[in-house]
């Protein structure tokens, strides 16, 4: 067992030596718990499965009786390390290497996990009878189903009766310095995995068959022909993205009678999933429907629909919260960009904000945060807990 310090840099090598690649835990919530129970949280280790995922770890941890319901929430899985001979350091060894700290996972999100560990620690250090009630949500699957992790935990909170008024979620929000850039919501994201289907023939015999290509080809020009929008105050223009064409064909003298293509959408709240799919399918009929010989179906996986939280109480107090310690007045960018996040679940239970640490090396090899930053995102934190409950 790794020792108990609540030295937010130290927290984080802690964390970052568990080798939690998504859904693997390795230890990571264990540390949290050990040092959550240290300092009188009741925790909750909640194991969850089904739902046509893999099992998942959580942990829910929770002081304090009555007042005003504080919210954190945050994951200790990481994405895998890729080819470990192109890092500096071993991505598990949470080196420090003058002023950055190394390892998969240190900015996302396991800085901002310990940052908030630290910030709690200290705040109820400061006020022996804490003012209200302060949760932590951490699930160890974000980065892959997100199935059986916070949805669940969400879900077992509220049949528990712990009811929550405000959410911080501490994924890496920042762009040039800590607390220059929460997130107030977030894109929305499918994908189409379509299959076009022709006749197979001869090459030299094109008038017997139907080349699927073809058509998919046009369809995908179609697809791609005019942006979906102009993008609005709040959110970029959506994007489409032709992720794979696939015919598989391994011979030059055969018209191939299948071929596939899978299509990513991100959209901005001027869509849902429903209005998009309904876009495909018009593009689909225009392109099929006169032919024939050749069809096309789909499946398709909706991920997540894009939301927006109008700023209020929660984004007051973490705008004057950073501030306070950076000691300007200007308010941080409210934005929505990058990919999901657990936000557009707990956004169905009460306001949530997204801040964290700088977004600049998450899910690349050699992926380091500043340790300065983890000091000044402790700061940060331990002063919204200052901000929220006086
Ligand atoms: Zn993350």
């Amino acid at each position: 067992m790794s020792e108990i310090n609540f030295d937010p840099v130290v927290l984080t090598q802690s964390l970052v030596k568990c080798a939690s690649i998504t859904p693997e835990d390795d230890g990571a919530l264990t540390v949290v718990e050990n040092h959550l129970k240290t300092i009188g949280f009741e925790c909750y280790p909640l194991n969850f499965s089904g739902n046509n995922s893999y099992e998942v770890k959580n942990l829910f941890a929770t002081i304090g009786n009555e007042g005003k319901h504080f919210a954190y929430a945050g994951h200790t899985d990481v994405v895998p390390i890729g080819n470990e001979s192109s890092w500096k350091y071993p991505p598990f060894s949470g080196k420090i290497d003058g002023e950055k700290l190394y390892g998969r996972g240190s900015e996302d999100m396991k800085s901002s996990v310990a940052c908030f560990i630290s910030a709690t620690k200290r705040f109820l250090d400061k006020y022996k009878k804490l003012p209200g009630k302060i949760s932590f949500i951490i699930t160890g699957d974000e980065e892959r189903d997100s199935v059986n992790g916070t949805p669940r935990i969400l879900e077992w909170a509220s049949k528990n009766n712990y009811n929550f008024d405000h959410c911080l979620v501490g994924e890496p929000t920042s762009k040039h310095e800590v607390g220059d850039k929460i997130k107030i919501g977030r894109r929305g994201s499918i994908s189409f995995f379509l299959q076009a289907k022709g006749i197979q023939g001869h090459t030299a015999n094109s008038h017997l068959a139907e080349n699927s290509a073809h058509h998919l080809v046009n369809l995908l020009n179609s697809i791609l022909e005019k942006p979906l929008d102009e993008g609005n105050e709040n959110f970029l223009p959506s994007s489409v993205q032709i992720a794979t064409i696939d015919i598989g064909n391994t011979v030059q003298n055969v018209i191939p009678e299948l071929a596939k293509a899978t299509v990513n959408i991100r959209f901005n709240d001027m869509h849902s999933s429903d209005s998009i799919i309904q876009w495909m399918d018009k593009k689909i009929e225009k392109i099929f429907s006169k032919l024939e010989n050749a069809s096309c179906t789909y499946t398709f996986e909706a991920n997540a629909e894009s939301f927006l939280n109008k700023p209020g109480i929660l984004y007051d107090i973490i705008s004057k919260s950073i501030s306070d310690i950076t000691g300007k007045n200007s308010t941080p960018e409210q934005a929505t960009d990058g990919g999901t996040s657990d936000a557009r679940y707990i956004k169905n239970y009460c306001e949530v904000v997204e801040l964290g640490i700088r977004n600049h090396t998450l899910h690349k090899v050699d992926e380091f945060v500043y340790t300065k930053d983890i000091i000044k995102l402790e700061k940060i934190y331990f002063q919204i807990l200052e901000n929220y409950f006086k």
